[in-house]
């Protein structure tokens, strides 16, 4: 493999133990004991899988966990009361609610209903204005572990070419505004971009997050450049891979996340930051 590999296992298991340092510390310091409230709607496994991963990341850092499991037929009435309960609850610090959630709710209304000061995922309204800015006070999570990962490899992000291939609120369209506050020049594409690969090929950073198996190939991807795989796409057999084909295109590039063991433990790790930035904050001490 030519390309160096930008192992987010690592990366997270490093930032975690920062974060239940920074924990104990709070909490030593000020009694405060970072909180996030954990809710799930309905049986997904694959929703409650990633749920029972953030909590074993939070207990493991020091992070109190509410745990919140509501059945799948809950009304929005109810989740909104639950919603209430957690923005007034001042053990919480953070609120995660796992999406999709059931056909009877409105994901929007809901996740409006979070109060702007605990929104852990950064979906809020307000906190999407805030990042717009270039001001923000909670950073979605994937994106934000995105950038963690390129800075990691200390290349420098300004005056770097950068594509992202997808446009979504909770992916693409974050990570292309925290490229562009560092200085990068960024294309966005999605679905209906003309020539994608030729795009791709401009890019020295390329961030793919469109949820389509090994869909990125070396012939769309830059000599050297660096590719961060965000997709996460379940095959037949089981196993789980990008939406790049790792094989060849670690051939070419120069930098390559993995999947799994990439952008995946990096969300996670920074939705633990940003429940003890948020508890850091609620002390004065953020
Ligand atoms: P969405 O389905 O919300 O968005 C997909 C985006 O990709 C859309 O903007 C769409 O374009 C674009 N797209 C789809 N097909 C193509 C194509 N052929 N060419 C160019 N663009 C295309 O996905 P998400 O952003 O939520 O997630 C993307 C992937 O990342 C998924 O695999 C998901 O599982 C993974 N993911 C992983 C996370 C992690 O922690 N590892 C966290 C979040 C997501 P258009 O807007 O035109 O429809």
């Amino acid at each position: 493999m030519a390309a160096r590999l930008i192992d987010g296992k690592a990366l997270a298991q490093t930032i975690r133990e920062r974060i239940a340092k920074e924990s104990a510390d709070l909490h030593a310091q000020t009694g405060i004991r970072p909180g996030l409230a954990a809710i799930l709607v309905g049986d997904d496994p694959a929703s409650a899988l990633y749920v029972r991963s953030k909590q074993k990341a939070c207990d493991a850092a020091g992070i109190y966990v509410a745990d919140h499991k509501l059945p799948a037929s809950t009304t929005q009435a109810d989740l909104l009361a639950l919603i209430e309960k957690m923005n007034a609850d001042p053990k919480i610090h953070g609120i995660l609610v796992q999406l999709p959630l059931p056909k009877q709710i409105d994901s929007k209304v809901v996740l409006d209903a979070v109060s702007p000061a605990k929104d852990a995922d950064g979906f809020h309204p307000y906190n999407v204005g805030r990042l717009v800015e270039g001001n923000p006070l909670f950073t979605p999570c994937t994106p934000k572990g995105i950038i963690k990962m390129i800075e990691s490899t200390g290349v420098a992000i300004e005056g770097k070419r950068a594509v992202v291939v997808g446009r979504s609120n909770i992916v693409g369209k974050p990570a292309s505004l925290l490229l562009l506050h560092r200085h990068a020049t960024v294309t966005v594409c999605h679905s209906k971009t003309k020539d994608l690969p030729a795009v791709c090929r401009e890019a020295e950073i390329l961030v793919v997050a469109i949820g389509k198996a090994k869909f990125v190939t070396a012939d769309m991807v830059r000599e050297g450049a660096m590719v961060i795989d965000v997709g996460s796409n379940r095959l037949e057999d089981g196993t789980f891979v990008g939406d790049v084909d790792f094989g060849p295109v670690s051939q070419k590039a120069g930098w390559i996340s993995p999947v799994p063991g990439g952008v995946g433990p990096m969300t996670i790790a920074m939705l633990l930051d940003n429940t003890l930035e948020s508890a850091k904050r609620t002390a004065g001490a953020g």
